[in-house]
């Protein structure tokens, strides 16, 4: 049996949920290491840096591709996001389980180079619930929020590559969802 961690890639569209959802798994499972992803966006109010993100600068992060620093990165509405390589790869070689909550072009990449991660797909209960999440969250200018929507939709269209669905109708279920998952995938035999 394999004493590697699991790499848990939670994705999916803009405004599903994805990040509320992995603050509350990682509040029942703090043995779970979640990766502190880079960005070049401005911190949000009380957000911190090497807690939420490394804010990063755009010269720094293009610097960081270049050297292949990133494990996948990938430009969200303006802004770079990646996830630094070395912090996955040693944890998860030490046997942790690592969580990345990253949007849907990263997770492709990942799905390249770590196919026998766990990828799962948050859904939100419906497009007119999405756009009432990413109002309600008020930090965006409509500008932002406009774009987001729009590519929700071709968002969804990935969950077909996905190794799991969660629908996000409330916070809870969709983390016992996840539990599951995870436990299920700890108990596989055949990994790929
Ligand atoms: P926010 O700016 O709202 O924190 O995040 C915007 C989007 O970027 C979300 O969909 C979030 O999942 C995604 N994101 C956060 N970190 C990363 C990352 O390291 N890589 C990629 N590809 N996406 C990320």
């Amino acid at each position: 049996m394999s004493t590697q961690g699991l790499l848990i890639v939670l994705s999916g569209p803009s405004g599903a949920g994805k990040g509320t959802v992995c603050k509350a798994l990682l509040k029942e499972c703090p043995q779970i290491q979640y990766s502190i992803s880079a960005t070049t966006r401005e911190p949000r109010v009380g957000e911190v840096h090497g807690k939420n993100y490394f804010f990063t600068k755009v010269e720094d992060f293009e610097e960081k591709i270049a050297s292949k620093n990133f494990l996948e990165w990938a430009k969200v509405y303006d802004n770079y996001y990646g996830t630094p390589r070395d912090f996955v790869i040693e944890n998860l070689k030490n046997g942790r389980d690592v969580i990345l909550e990253i949007d849907v072009n990263g997770a492709k990449q990942v799905m390249e180079n770590f196919p026998e991660g766990t990828f799962i797909f948050l859904l939100p209960p419906s497009l007119e619930e999405l756009s009432n999440r990413i109002y309600k969250r008020g930090t965006d200018s409509k500008d932002v929020i406009k774009k987001r929507l729009a590519s929700a939709e071709g968002e969804i269209e990935e969950m077909k590559n996905y190794n799991y669905a969660v629908l996000n109708d409330k916070v809870e279920n969709a983390v016992e969802k996840i539990k599951a998952i995870i436990v299920a995938e700890k108990c596989k035999v055949n990994k790929i």
